[in-house]
């Protein structure tokens, strides 16, 4: 475990350490759990994979989430594809060796009114086609189910079969079964541009030297617009802070992850619960915010209410200095911001604790044992990019999680894989296509983050 005990910082030493090789078949620029997945699955097939990583392995939003691995509520062309993940996960957490804190204890949305309830039961008809597991809980149902103040909520939505993981131990050990079959990982590798000859990939250019390959999958998370931008790709890509914290040891209130109008928490492997606050979005305006505004009003008009408004931070993906065009023998801005580690919002963290105390008031001395914040990447749909670039040969683009990554990253890192190799995944990947932004397609808004 790193020193904070928690996120994985730009301090903890580099682990993946291979030597870059002359030629791959394929190159994964990132290694969150996105691009950790696309690895493994490469490297299960017997694909000679290279998977660079600007800083380290987990680093970004990968190590810093809820840790909640959910179908609830998800955007109905997500589902299919979360259901093989739930399944990847189980065997993961089988086959690693390692306890990565999978758990499938179920996620509850939580009402205080009838109208939040009936908002949520609207869900049921985006669930039914796919025989979810899913239920409607009554007040006595909720407090069945969590210890908390009697009558404070008036019911909830309920996913028995969902589960929970620790992301920082999930991440880096799925990067280790990935060099176990065969990947090549390493950290402190930006990679700075991807080269084509005749209008195909011919290779990548890192910091550390040219990788020859013919297929690149780009899974940067928050920087993916950024280095998309200097190959001449538009992807309309913003991105919001979020603040966590998790507490001391207490004793167990719920199993599982829940949620209500003002607090998310689930319960960790240590003993604690991890905690955010759901009404609150803190987007750190750039000039992307601005490029990119038109297609992003239907979700700021849908997050109105929760929406806060910041600066972009310096050598952010989306920095007002940050620079946006450059050559491969130059340094770029990945490798001038290794670790993407926003400051905790302290206000919100002593809110989310207050809140948390409100609830289960019987958890006398609970207090806040790591607070941490992350960049969460977001597209204007709120449901990623998953696709082949059709005027980029060779190119895969698999980014745009939009808060919702970890839990569908097994699965997603599958498909990522399989197009990488020219194979028709078996999921519909229509709502997902790169050429939504650019083919006049309305926004066709997603689920909330
Ligand atoms: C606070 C918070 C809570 C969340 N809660 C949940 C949750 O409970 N459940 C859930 O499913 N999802 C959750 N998410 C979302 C989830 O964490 C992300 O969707 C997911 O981690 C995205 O994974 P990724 O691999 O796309 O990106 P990242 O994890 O951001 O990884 C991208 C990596 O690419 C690297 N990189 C970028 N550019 C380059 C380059 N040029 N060269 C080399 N490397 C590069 C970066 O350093 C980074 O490590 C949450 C996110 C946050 C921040």
């Amino acid at each position: 475990m790193n020193p904070r005990g928690l996120t994985i910082s730009e301090k903890i030493p580099v682990q993946f350490v291979d030597e870059l090789p002359q030629a791959v078949d394929v190159v994964v620029i990132g290694a969150g759990v996105i691009g950790v997945c696309t690895a493994l699955s490469l490297a299960k097939d017997g694909v000679r994979v290279l998977l660079c990583e600007k800083g380290r392995v987990a680093g970004e939003q990968s190590s810093r989430n809820w840790g909640w691995i959910r179908q609830l509520g998800r955007d109905p062309a997500e589902i299919p594809i979360m259901q093989e993940s739930l399944e990847l996960w189980e065997s993961l957490a089988e086959t690693l060796g390692e306890d990565i804190g999978f758990r499938r204890h179920g996620i509850i949305y939580l009402a205080s009114s009838e109208k939040k309830l009936a908002q949520r039961e609207a869900w049921l008809d985006v669930a039914r086609p796919h025989k979810l597991q899913v239920t409607m809980l009554n007040r006595a149902g909720v407090e069945k189910q969590i210890d908390g103040v009697a009558g404070q909520w008036c019911g909830g939505i309920h996913t028995p079969g969902d589960a929970r993981a620790e992301p920082w131990l999930a991440v880096p050990a799925i990067a280790r079964a990935a060099q176990r079959e065969g990947a090549l990982i390493r950290e402190n590798c930006a990679v700075r541009s991807v080269e084509q000859t005749d209008g195909q990939v011919s290779s990548v250019i890192t910091e550390s030297g040219e990788v020859r390959c013919q297929r690149v999958v780009l899974a940067g998370g928050a920087w993916s617009s950024l280095f998309a931008a200097n190959i001449g790709l538009r992807l309309p890509q913003l991105s919001v802070r979020s603040t966590v914290v998790s507490t001391t040891a207490v004793p167990g209130v719920y199993d599982g992850c829940a949620a209500d109008e003002k607090l998310a928490f689930r319960r960790r492997q240590d003993g604690g619960y991890t905690l955010a606050l759901s009404d609150l979005t803190n987007h750190l305006a750039g000039p992307d915010s601005l490029r990119f505004l038109t297609s992003f009003i239907p979700a700021v008009k849908a997050e109105w209410s929760t929406l806060r408004f910041g600066v972009s931070g310096v050598n952010y993906p989306d920095g007002w200095r940050t620079q946006r065009r450059w050559v491969s023998s130059e340094i770029t801005p990945f490798e001038r911001n290794r670790v993407l580690s926003p400051e905790p919002d302290k206000k919100a963290a002593q809110r989310m604790i207050e809140r948390f105390k409100q609830r289960f008031p019987q958890l006398k001395k609970v207090g806040i044992a790591h607070q941490w914040a992350g960049m969460i990447d977001s597209l204007p749909d709120i449901v990623p990019v998953l696709d082949q670039v059709g005027s980029f040969e060779g190119l895969t683009i698999a980014t745009g999680f939009s808060g919702h990554g970890f839990g569908i990253g097994p699965a997603a890192g599958k498909i990522a894989a399989e197009l990488a190799q020219n194979k028709t995944p078996e999921h519909d990947l229509s709502r997902f296509r790169f050429s939504r932004f650019s083919d006049g397609s309305p926004i066709d808004l997603g689920p909330a983050l």
